[in-house]
């Protein structure tokens, strides 16, 4: 599930308790491949168990580390059903410097999106879990969204279209206009990318079961 890092510590303080990342995958191994120490800087992939690369998505070339891309494992103790080099479609990118735990194991930053949902815009990548993870930190909005991609004359434009609590919507325009630019503004910092914010009545945005449609490319590519 996607958490902020403010949700973690909320977490954190109301169970008393420590709360870390872990990941895997089902092809791999299920959860296992790597997990967060308590440092919560990255989390550390087990390489005794699994080879991992980081490679471009779209030329499949190999990145040099700290360089966001595909992630790539190959198991090295599996006997069964060895993986050589598996696309996991996930995006990550990977450090070596050392961690202040003491562990030497290489260390993968959180998965910032798919593949699959990955949208070039101007020629630059972006993934809706970055629209999300800015939406989450904003309060009074719901992470109901759906983004619009089209290319009007030669620049591509997106649209957001954002569900808000019901409490906002029925305030005065003035006040929607002041969240419409707190929005735009704080996933305009967190891709680098301006955007156009449409808010929209609570409940109104599709809902699918399980992974819901987010992204809606009108361009003609
Ligand atoms: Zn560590």
């Amino acid at each position: 599930e996607m958490w902020t890092d403010r949700m973690r510590d909320e977490i954190e303080r109301r169970f008393h308790l420590m709360a870390l990342n872990i990941y895997g995958l089902t092809e791999i191994i299920g959860p296992g491949v790597a997990q967060e120490c308590h440092i919560k800087n990255g989390l550390h992939i087990f390489e005794d168990h699994f080879y991992p690369e980081v490679v471009s998505p779209e030329t499949l070339d190999p990145l040099p580390e700290g360089e966001k891309g595909e992630l790539v494992l190959t198991t090295l103790t599996r006997d069964g059903m060895p993986m050589i080099r598996f696309r996991t479609r996930d995006i990550t990118a990977l450090h070596r410097e050392p961690c202040k735990c003491g562990r030497t194991l290489v260390r993968m930053d959180r998965i910032t999106g798919r593949t699959d949902d990955m949208l070039k815009i101007r020629g630059v990548l972006i993934f809706p879990s970055q629209i999300e993870k800015a939406l989450l930190e904003i309060k009074g909005v719901e992470p109901h969204y759906q983004i619009i991609v089209t290319r009007p004359q030669h620049l591509d434009e997106i649209e957001v279209q954002v569900e808000t609590s019901k409490e906002i919507f029925s305030d005065e325009i003035r006040r929607l206009e002041e969240v419409k630019r707190k929005i735009e503004k704080h996933i305009e910092n967190a891709i680098g990318l301006r955007v156009k914010v449409t808010l929209v009545e609570p409940k109104t945005l599709p809902r699918s079961e399980g992974k819901a449609k987010r992204v809606i490319d009108k361009r003609q590519l």
